[in-house]
C-alpha cells in the first residue's frame, strides 16, 4: 500500500470535481513589447501529468495557487490570469481563468465548461483566510470539489488553507508530481543505501544550523563549502581574512564538529581554497592551502586539492544529499569546485552507483550552470519545503496525506 495517499486511492473519478493544489508561482519576465511571460516554466510543466491523469479519469479539474505576496489584497499585477495560456501550452487542453477561488461562480464556470476543460481560480493569497488557515476559507474552497489532490511540494511546508486545511475536510490525495517527489526524498534520507553524503553549502551558516545539526545524525559524509565553510574553518582557529564568515558562530561550529565526530559523521571542510581579493567575475585569484589565506584576501571556492579528495570519498557512497553550491558559482572562475562535484555526482548516477537527490533555488541553477541537472535521480524545485525537510521537520502539507 502507498504510504501517501495517491490518485488512485480516491475511486472513481468520472463525474468528480477536483481542487488540484499546484505552485504556479513560477518567475516572470518583461520582453521587449513589455509583455510578461513565464522565464521558467518547469513547475507549471510538472503538474500536467497529474491534471491529464485526472480529466483522463473523467473528472472535472480546477487548479489553484497562490502567486507573489499579496497578503490578502487584491493586486492586479498578481493575478493567476498571465498563467492560463502557459498552463493550456503545457496540457494541450483548454483552459477556463475565473477571476474567484471560491463562491458560486466557480460551481457555475465548472459547469458551463467542457469536461476536459481546466478552471484557474484566481490566487489564493488575494484572499486573508489562505495564510491563516482560516476554517470558514477552506470550507469555501471545499465546497466546489469533491476531491483535493496536491502537486505542490513547495507549500507544502505551510499550513495553510489550500494544503492543510482543505484537506482535512476533502477526501485528499498526492498529485503523480509530490508521490514522485515524496518517494525520492523517502530513498534518499528516509531509509537511504549507505554510506550517505550530504553536501550543504552556500552562503551562511545562520540559514542552515538546523540542517547542519540534523545531517550530522543521518548521514556518514558531510560535506561543507560555500561561505559557511568559512565560518566552520575561522572557528577551527583558521585566518579566514576578508572572507564571509559568521565569527559569532564559532562555538555553534565547533559544537557541531564535536558532535559529528562522536557520532562518527565525518566532516569534510577545504584544506585547500581559491581565494582572490575582489568579488568579482575573473578577478585575480590563486589556490593556496587554508593556513595562508592573507588578510586582504576571501576564499571564493573550495580548492581542486579538497574537490579532488571529496570526489574519492563520493565514490564510496550509495547516496548523495545536496543543497548549496561550493562556491560562489555566478562568478567565474569560482564555479570550479561546483562544477566538478555536479558533474562527478551525475557521473556516478548515470553508471548507477549513485542515488543523487538536490534541491533549493541556488542549488538548482547550479547544478544547471554545471549541466548536470538531468543526470541527478532527482532534483527538488522546492526552497523551503526541501529545507525543512532536510531539517528533518515534518511538513504538514505532507503529513496530511499520509495513508
Ligand atoms: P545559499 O542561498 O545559502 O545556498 O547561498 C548561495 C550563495 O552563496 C550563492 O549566491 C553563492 O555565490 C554564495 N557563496 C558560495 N560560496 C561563497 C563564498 N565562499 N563567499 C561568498 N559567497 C559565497
Amino acid at each position: 500500500m502507498a504510504r501517501f495517499k495517491n490518485i488512485d486511492s480516491l475511486g472513481a473519478l468520472t463525474g468528480k470535481r477536483v481542487l488540484v493544489r499546484a505552485d504556479l508561482n513560477v518567475p516572470i519576465g518583461t520582453d521587449e513589447e513589455g509583455q510578461k511571460y513565464v522565464t521558467d516554466d518547469t513547475r507549471i510543466r510538472s503538474i500536467a501529468p497529474t491534471i491529464l491523469k485526472l480529466i483522463k479519469g473523467g473528472a472535472k479539474v480546477m487548479v489553484c495557487s497562490h502567486f507573489g505576496r499579496p497578503k490578502g489584497d487584491v493586486i492586479p499585477e498578481m493575478s493567476l490570469e498571465i498563467l492560463a495560456q502557459p498552463l493550456s501550452n503545457v496540457t494541450g487542453k483548454a483552459v477556463v481563468f475565473l477571476n474567484e477561488a471560491t463562491g458560486d461562480g466557480v460551481k457555475e464556470t465548472l459547469d458551463a465548461m467542457e469536461d476536459d476543460a481546466i478552471l484557474l481560480l484566481e490566487n489564493l493569497r488575494f484572499h486573508e483566510g489562505e495564510e491563516a488557515n482560516d476554517p470558514d476559507f477552506a470550507a469555501a474552497l471545499a465546497a466546489n470539489a469533491d476531491f483535493f489532490v496536491s502537486d505542490a511540494f513547495s507549500c507544502s511546508h505551510r499550513a495553510h488553507a489550500s494544503t492543510v486545511g482543505v484537506a482535512n475536510i476533502l477526501p485528499s490525495a498526492a498529485g503523480l508530481a509530490l508521490e514522485k517527489e515524496l518517494l525520492a526524498l523517502e530513498e534518499a534520507l528516509g531509509s537511504p543505501l549507505r554510506p550517505v553524503a550530504a553536501v550543504v553549502g552556500g552562503a551562511k551558516v545562520s540559514s542552515k544550523l538546523d540542517v547542519l545539526t540534523n545531517l550530522i545524525t543521518r548521514v556518514d559524509h558531510l560535506i561543507i563549502g560555500g561561505g559557511m565553510a568559512n565560518t566552520f574553518l575561522a572557528a577551527e582557529g583558521i585566518d579566514v581574512g576578508s572572507s564571509l564568515c559568521e565569527h559569532d558562530l564559532a562555538g555553534t561550529a565547533r559544537s557541531i564538529l564535536a558532535k559529528a565526530k562522536e557520532i562518527g559523521c565525518k566532516i569534510h571542510l577545504p584544506s585547500d581554497v581559491v581565494a582572490a581579493k575582489e568579488f568579482k567575475a575573473h578577478a585575480e585569484n590563486r589556490v593556496t592551502s587554508k593556513e595562508d589565506v592573507q588578510k586582504d584576501e576571501m576564499i571564493l571556492d573550495v580548492g581542486p586539492a579538497s574537490i579532488d579528495g571529496i570526489i574519492t570519498d563520493l565514490k564510496d557512497c550509495k547516496t548523495l544529499i545536496w543543497n548549496g553550491p561550493m562556491g560562489a558559482f555566478e562568478i567565474e572562475p569560482f564555479d570550479m569546485a561546483t562544477v566538478k562535484l555536479a558533474k562527478a555526482a551525475a557521473e556516478l548516477t548515470t553508471s548507477g552507483q549513485l542515488i543523487s537527490v538536490a534541491g533549493g533555488g541556488d542549488t538548482v541553477a547550479a547544478l544547471n550552470h554545471a549541466k548536470a541537472a538531468d543526470n541527478f535521480t532527482h532534483i527538488s524545485t522546492a526552497g523551503g519545503a526541501f529545507l525543512e525537510w532536510m531539517e528533518g521537520k515534518k511538513l504538514p502539507g505532507v503529513e496530511i496525506l499520509k495513508a
